[in-house]
């Protein structure tokens, strides 16, 4: 088939799509509506080995991390920003039972590679690291702009095809109620503060159940909630609140010029992401339910779609989009 592959979304799901294609020689074509409601502009794009209140492996991340690490560093050179940096994370303990649990869990063979140490008020683990999804995809959109290869414009979304070729949907939570995929989708939105605050070392992490995050300039980010019922598109006053006193817990000193960011993830009973064609012909696709997860599960997964020339056979069975 010689007609370009319709992409439409250009989050970090369609972005690093697109950019496989690029790499592959395949022929593509962009469409997207803006950014202004990506969760990847809002998403802080950190990426832990061991991640909630149980400290749960992330899927995927021992056997991804070098290779995503790589393929960002790869992107960054070919577009000239700083988009990745490595971190050290510091979990705290919140009381006397997480101290308890945590000691257990750290032992665990699935935990322990990325634990460097441990002592009476937290821990520190190794192995993480930060990608600016934002930045990323406004670089790639001028990009591809400028290339002739993105319209800017929006698609209804439909599970039938939308034109003569191939469509691939990468339209994050905007997927939800639109594309059917035989299992519901679960959209949850996400409230973010940034901010400043002083004396913070650079490239540590402290999380205590909320994160700190600390950028190069003097900014930070502090996050994020997590709410499944009221799904507007818009900060609340609690969940701002919240933030700000993890701030201050975290960063030992209060919040200044706080700014709120939401947005809506989406993920699927499994907790996998969704990838793949749906239908036996291969023309309608799908890249999503990539929940709090997308800096890490967009480039690997972008790769096995692209791994056959697009046939879709190398995907990996837990993530592929016609298991269910
Ligand atoms: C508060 C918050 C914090 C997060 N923190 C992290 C984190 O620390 N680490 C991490 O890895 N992930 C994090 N995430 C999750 C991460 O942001 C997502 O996994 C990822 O951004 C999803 O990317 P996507 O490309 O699937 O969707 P999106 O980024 O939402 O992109 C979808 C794109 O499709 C476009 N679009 C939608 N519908 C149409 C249409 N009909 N026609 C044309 N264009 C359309 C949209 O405009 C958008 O540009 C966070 C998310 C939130 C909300």
């Amino acid at each position: 088939m010689n007609t370009p592959i319709q992409i439409v979304g250009q989050g970090v799901a369609g972005s690093w799509l697109a950019w496989e294609c690029e790499r592959a020689g395949v022929g593509f074509q962009i469409i997207d509506r803006g950014h202004a409601e990506a969760a990847s502009r809002v998403g802080a794009g950190l990426v832990s080995p061991l991640t909630g209140r149980r400290l749960a492996p992330t899927w995927r991340f021992t056997e991804w991390r070098d290779s995503v690490l790589a393929a960002y560093r790869e992107i960054e050179q070919e577009l000239g920003c700083p988009l990745v940096r490595e971190l050290r994370l510091r979990r705290q303990f919140r009381d006397d039972r997480e101290r308890v649990r945590f000691k257990e869990r750290v032992a665990a063979s699935d935990a322990a590679p990325w634990v460097e140490s441990i002592d009476d008020n937290g821990l520190w683990l190794r192995g993480a690291f930060q990608v600016e999804t934002g930045r990323l995809i406004a670089a790639l959109r001028e990009r591809w702009i400028a290339q002739g290869k993105l319209d800017v414009s929006e698609v209804e979304p439909a599970r039938v095809p939308t034109s003569e070729g191939r469509t691939v949907w990468c339209i994050g939570a905007r997927a939800v109620g639109a594309i059917d995929i035989g299992c519901d989708w679960e959209p949850s939105k996400g409230e973010l503060v940034r901010g400043r605050m002083d004396g913070l070392e650079p490239d540590v992490v402290l999380n205590d159940g909320q994160w700190l995050l600390p950028l190069p300039d003097g900014h930070v980010r502090v996050g994020a909630t997590f709410e499944r019922h009221d799904l507007k598109l818009e900060a609340t006053e609690a969940a701002q609140q919240t933030l700000r006193e993890a701030a201050e817990r975290l960063g030992g000193q209060p919040l200044r010029e706080p700014e709120a960011a939401v947005g809506l993830r989406v993920t699927v009973k499994d907790r996998r992401p969704v990838v793949g064609w749906l239908d036996a012909e291969r023309r309608v696709g799908v890249f999503g339910g990539l929940a709090a997860k997308g800096a890490l599960w967009a480039p690997a997964l972008a790769r096995q779609w692209l791994a056959d020339g697009l046939s879709g056979g190398q995907i990996e069975a837990e993530a592929r989009a016609d298991r269910f």
